[in-house]
């Protein structure tokens, strides 16, 4: 019988139309893999269609084939595959009509194995290095194109190579990927290190809010902290990085106000022997042990009431 490796190679090797999916409010991780992935595909001679439940942030569109990226799939398909995302639920509506996946490629620590041939290592740092280490063997071809989206992926789930799960692997793809000519510098400062005057405006009034107990800091943004700043994305703009870099906490959450009944949480563990998937999982969230998220229904006040008990908890597990 064939191994996993070799009946994926054969499900893209007879394909024709293929659908690529990938999580809501995708992330670096999530465009670059999906984009290298449909690149090399396209590349392959085959149809290809990358549908994303939510559109593209602007931080992202400079990457090659994000023109491709569509909200809704339109026809059939030989072939689906989700890449960088935990479970069905986070696809959104990207597969309304359609089957499950045929294939999932992913490295969350909490995915449910939701495809018919599942590809999952949490050890990975990224989907995008799941994608490196296997697409020459499946006979897809890393173009510079296809090489700027993998090392998106790598740079900004290991931001910037620096998460505790870094392996000389990573290093050493992200070299092969250099010496394909791919402009790393570039890639790396507009993914992590570029924000514009809005976001910097409501990462202030986030900070204004943060607060710490027993290990724990916390901000919150709100919808009207948006309105002011003039920010027009719904997330934290990456405010959780910021926080994760205070050296007095284990674990750092950002809560983020959707509505009046709906804020989505972010944990970050900033220690290795935290792992912050569990409380995320109690709200019915998921993701990795060093970064986490949820969205959780609820006044704001109540919301923080229960996660705060419940990440407090957490850590008296380990202390
Ligand atoms: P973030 O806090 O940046 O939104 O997400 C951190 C990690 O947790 C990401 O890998 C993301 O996929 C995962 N994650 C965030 N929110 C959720 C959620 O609501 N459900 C699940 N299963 N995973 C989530
Ligand atoms: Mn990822």
């Amino acid at each position: 019988m064939k191994d996993l490796q070799g009946k994926i190679k054969d499900r893209i090797q007879a394909a024709k139309r293929v659908l690529i999916t990938s999580q809501i409010r995708p992330d670096g991780d999530a465009i670059g893999s999906s984009l290298a992935l449909g690149l090399a595909l396209l590349d392959a001679g085959k149809q290809v269609q990358v549908v994303l439940s939510d559109d593209i942030p602007v931080s992202f569109r400079h990457l090659p084939g994000a023109e491709l990226v569509q909200t809704k799939a339109d026809g059939e398909f030989d072939l689906i595959i989700s890449v960088d995302c935990s479970d069905l639920k986070r696809v959104g509506k990207a597969l309304d009509g359609y089957r499950s996946p045929d294939i999932v490629i992913d490295h969350h620590l909490t995915n449910d194995a939701f495809g018919t041939l599942n590809l999952i290592d949490p050890a990975a740092v990224a989907t995008a290095s799941v994608l490196a280490r296997n697409m020459k063997s499946w006979g897809l071809t890393i173009t510079t194109a296809i090489g700027a989206n993998l090392i998106t992926g790598l740079v900004t789930d290991t931001l910037g190579f620096r998460t505790s799960n870094m392996t000389p692997e990573v290093l050493r793809q992200a070299a092969d990927l250099l010496e394909l000519g791919v402009d790393m510098s570039t890639l790396y400062i507009r993914s992590l290190v570029q924000h514009t005057f809005q976001e910097a405006k409501y990462w202030g009034a986030g900070l204004a809010s943060l607060q710490r107990t027993d290990g724990i800091i916390w901000a919150t943004l709100t919808v009207a902290d948006r309105k002011a700043s003039g920010y027009t994305g719904n997330d934290d703009a990456d405010l959780i990085n910021i926080l994760s870099s205070i050296d007095e906490a284990d674990i750092a959450i950002m809560f983020v106000e959707q509505s009046r009944d709906k804020t989505k949480i972010s944990w970050r563990g900033l220690k290795p022997e935290v792992d912050v998937s569990n409380v995320a999982c109690q709200f019915g969230g998921g993701g990795h042990k060093a970064a986490a998220g949820a969205e959780m229904s609820g006044s704001l006040v109540k919301v923080q009431e229960d996660v705060l008990a419940a990440t407090m908890a957490s850590l008296q597990n380990i202390a």
